[in-house]
C-alpha cells in the first residue's frame, strides 16, 4: 500500500498527525498535491497541534489555515506570545477541546475571566443559541497584527454567547500563575473554573513545609524526581519544595514522606545551595576560633580551620596563645 492510499484512510490520518512536528507536516504535504490536499485541506486532519515556542507569524499563520479552524481540538501554545483578542478568538472561533497557555504571555488574566463568566457561566442561565451569522469576525491572524492589545466586551444582542468547546485549559508558568512564588490568584481561578466545568493544570503543592499558605497556593508541577530513600517520584512538589528537597552537591532528592521537615539538605551557603551532609563534609566547616559555619570553597581567604574573617584578623594565633 503507497503512502497516499495509507494516508487517506481517516483513522490512521487521525492517528499519526498528531505525532508529527508542524514541520514534517509541512514537508510531507510539499512532496505531491495528494498529500497536500490530505493533510492540508480534508477536515479532521489535523486534531492536535504543538505550536511551544514557535513566532507569533508562524502561530498567526497556521491558526489561519482552513483545516486547521475547521479540525483543531488540541492546541499548545506554551512559550508563545498571545494578546486578549487572540485568546478571545482561540475560545470562540475554534473548536478546542484542550488550550495549553502554559509559560505564554501577552494575554491578562482579567480577559480569561471575563470569557469564562461570559461564555461559559452567563450563558448556563440565559441558555441562548447562538445565530450563524454571528458577528465574531475578528481573527487570529488580524487581531495579532492589528495592534490591539486591549480586551473589551462585546454588547450587542448579535453577540450573544454560546458556550465554547474548551474544556481544560494549561497554564501554569508564566507571568500569570508563576511557579516561583505564592499565587493569591490561582485559588479563586480554580473556582470560578471549576464552576465552569473547565479543568485546569493549577494545583496546590501538598508537600509544602511548613505547611501550605492560606495567603494563596504554591503552584505544584510534575515532578520526576525520584526519592533517593523511597525511590517513589509520585508527588507534585512547588519549585521551592523541589530546590529544597535536592542536594544541589550530589543531586539526590527525598520526597515529603520520607522527609516531611526539609532536614536532609539545608542551605548553609547561597553559593553552594542547599545540600545533603555528605556534600558539606569538608566544605561547611565550623570556625574553631568564632565557632560561626563558615563555606571553605565559597568564603575566599578561609582556611580548613578558621572562616575568612578570623584567619584574617590572626583569629589562629590569638587563640594558640
Ligand atoms: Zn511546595
Ligand atoms: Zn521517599
Ligand atoms: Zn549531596
Ligand atoms: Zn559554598
Ligand atoms: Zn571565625
Amino acid at each position: 500500500m503507497d503512502l497516499v492510499s495509507l494516508m487517506s484512510n481517516d483513522i490512521i490520518l487521525r492517528t499519526l498527525t498528531p505525532y508529527l512536528p508542524l514541520s514534517a507536516l509541512g514537508n510531507l504535504a510539499r512532496t505531491c498535491s495528494s498529500l497536500n490536499d490530505i493533510l492540508l485541506c480534508r477536515p479532521g486532519a489535523i486534531h492536535e497541534l504543538d505550536l511551544a515556542f514557535y513566532s507569533t507569524k508562524t502561530v498567526a499563520k497556521v491558526l489561519e489555515m482552513p483545516v486547521v479552524r475547521s479540525s483543531l481540538r488540541v492546541l499548545f501554545l506554551d512559550s508563545c506570545f498571545v494578546d486578549n483578542e487572540g485568546l478571545k478568538s482561540l475560545f470562540i472561533e475554534y473548536k478546542l477541546r484542550h488550550l495549553s497557555l502554559c509559560a505564554s504571555y501577552g494575554w491578562s488574566l482579567e480577559c480569561l475571566t471575563d470569557l469564562i463568566e461570559k461564555y461559559y457561566l452567563i450563558s448556563v442561565s440565559v441558555s441562548v443559541e447562538l445565530s450563524p451569522s454571528s458577528s465574531l469576525s475578528s481573527s487570529y491572524a488580524t487581531s495579532v497584527f492589528s495592534g490591539h492589545s486591549g480586551y473589551s466586551t462585546p454588547t450587542t444582542e448579535d453577540d450573544r454567547p454560546s458556550r465554547p468547546s474548551i474544556k481544560s485549559l494549561g497554564l501554569l508558568g508564566g507571568p500569570m500563575f508563576p511557579t516561583t512564588s505564592l499565587s493569591a490568584t490561582a485559588p479563586v481561578f480554580v473556582e470560578l473554573a471549576t464552576k465552569a466545568g473547565i479543568v485546569t493544570d493549577l494545583t496546590q503543592c501538598q508537600a509544602h513545609f511548613p505547611a501550605p499558605s492560606p495567603a494563596g497556593w504554591f503552584l505544584a508541577e510534575p515532578n520526576a524526581r525520584t526519592c533517593h530513600t523511597c525511590g517513589r517520584a509520585d508527588e507534585n512538589l512547588c519549585l521551592r519544595c523541589l530546590v529544597l528537597r535536592s542536594c544541589r552537591g550530589c543531586q539526590k532528592f527525598w520526597c515529603s514522606k520520607c522527609d516531611p521537615t526539609v532536614s536532609r539538605t539545608r542551605l548553609d551557603c547561597y553559593d553552594c545551595g542547599p545540600t545533603c551532609e555528605t556534600c558539606k563534609l569538608g566544605v561547611a566547616n565550623f570556625c574553631k576560633f568564632c565557632k560561626a559555619k563558615y563555606c571553605r570553597v565559597h568564603q575566599e581567604g578561609s582556611t580548613d580551620e578558621y572562616c575568612d574573617w578570623c584567619s584574617s584578623r590572626g583569629g589562629r594565633s590569638r587563640h594558640l596563645y
